[in-house]
């Protein structure tokens, strides 16, 4: 198992000096040249532990330290030996320790740094999918079932392609011996065209060439109350113009997942007061659900706010539209570190400190995608990828060829 998690140990000194400096130089080479991470606990007497907590604070990050509650040598005399008294600190430190260990065993096994999966960029532990970040829940116990049967699959078709994560194809395909084959037969995009939102299309029509930003969540993602409005007030702020699919507002962020288009209540009022009237010169809202494929592929849509559900990804990157990542749920924030930190073709949103993102963020990240330097920048890599995309599917593309290789496998299956 290559990807098996380093071990993490616990390194408990005795008191004094003499003892700790070699093994902060241990931890130092466990660490740096055996990415183990490190814990010392630490006893203590009651004495002075300054020194002790300098040197432990000068190592590397992934080493980290816990004091234990002072223990109390009063009912010695003061004749007692230094080696009893050493002794002493750890036996009256054990109910601590153990108390402290049990800590550590349930919330440090998770890494501190970015992971680094091969062949992807570094991503933090909180980006990886949803299902993976509470280990005593039931999708979590599924998802790591599933993961395990990876092998059991004979092939694994992908709906990506090759140029767009070549990294981690490279990766796959020189990976462990007997693994599945990996087939990337995309982008797979909607194609027929839907006939609702013609409204919408033709209030594009009207607008300039890449002035548009559009907003969408996908089928099922939802905002709160405080994060509608801060997007509202955002977008006001802006000045750019904007078609938005509004939906109303929900505690769970996939409330609506298997109830795509709810109509129970009217989105419209959950705007901020006045927000229409005051934005309907550069702003179309719409009710719960655009005719998204048509309005990317539309000339005046110039960016795209979007959860990152990866349907959405690839009609973006197939229409050459950049983005704000604005991930919400499910995998959408591994997708979202692709696009911002590895492709380069999207603005990530930053939560402020009451986890919302702040109308003024809004503001600034929809100027800067419409008409800013950084947006130019995001636009040209686009451009690259969209024609990419169109390569991979032509007649000897990487994607058709993949996607022939599995034909004839099953024709030979059938055969
Ligand atoms: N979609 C659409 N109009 C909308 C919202 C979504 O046509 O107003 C389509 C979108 O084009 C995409 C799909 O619904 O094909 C959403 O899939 P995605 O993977 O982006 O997100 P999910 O809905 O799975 O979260």
């Amino acid at each position: 198992d290559t990807q098996k998690k380093p071990p993490h140990v616990a390194i408990v000194p005795t008191p004094g000096m003499g003892h700790l400096i070699p093994l902060a130089e241990l931890a130092k080479q466990l660490v740096l040249h055996y990415k183990f991470f490190v814990t010392f606990i630490v006893p203590s007497d009651g004495s002075l532990m300054e020194p002790h907590k300098k040197l432990l604070q000068a190592l590397p990050e992934t080493v980290s330290s816990i004091f234990l509650p002072h223990i109390s040598f009063n009912d010695l005399p003061e004749d007692t030996e230094m080696e009893a008294r050493i002794i002493l600190s750890l036996i009256r430190s054990l109910p601590a320790l153990r108390e402290s260990l049990t800590v550590l065993n349930d919330s440090t096994r998770d890494l501190p740094e970015p992971i680094k999966l091969p062949g992807c960029v570094p991503i933090q532990g909180s980006d990886l999918v949803d299902a993976l970040q509470d280990r005593k829940k039931e999708a979590y116990k599924l998802i790591i079932h599933n993961t395990k049967a990876y092998n059991m699959a004979a092939g694994i078709m992908v709906n990506s392609f090759v140029d767009l994560e070549p990294g981690a194809f490279k990766a796959l395909e020189e990976g462990v011996q007997g693994n599945p084959p990996v087939f990337p037969v995309g982008p797979l995009i909607r194609t027929d065209s839907e006939v609702d939102g013609s409204e919408c299309l033709s209030w594009l029509d009207r607008q300039p060439e890449g002035s548009v930003l559009f907003i969408s969540f996908g089928s099922g993602g939802t905002l709160s109350q405080e994060q509608l409005d801060e997007l509202a007030l955002g977008l006001e702020m802006s000045g750019q113009r904007f078609l938005w699919v509004v939906r109303s507002p929900k505690k769970a962020a996939n409330a609506n997942y298997f109830d795509v288009q709810s109509m129970n209540d009217d989105p419209f009022d959950f705007l901020p007061k006045g927000f229409l009237e005051r934005t309907k010169e550069v702003g179309v809202v719409v009710q719960s659900w655009a005719p998204q494929v048509r309005v990317l592929n539309h000339g005046s849509t110039g960016g795209f706010i979007s959860h990152c559900g990866w349907n959405s990804v690839l009609e973006s990157i197939v229409h050459g539209v950049p983005l704000i990542a604005w991930p919400l749920y499910a995998e959408q924030k591994m997708n979202a570190v692709l696009l911002a930190d590895d492709l380069k073709v999207a603005l990530r949103v930053k939560l402020n400190d009451k986890g919302l993102v702040g109308s003024e963020d809004v503001a600034e990240y929809a100027k800067g995608l419409i008409e800013g330097e950084e947006g130019k920048m995001l636009r040209n890599r686009m451009k690259d990828l969209k024609e990419a995309a169109s390569v991979a599917l032509t007649k000897e593309g990487s994607s058709t060829k993949s996607l022939a290789e599995v034909v004839q496998i099953w024709n030979t299956h059938k055969n």
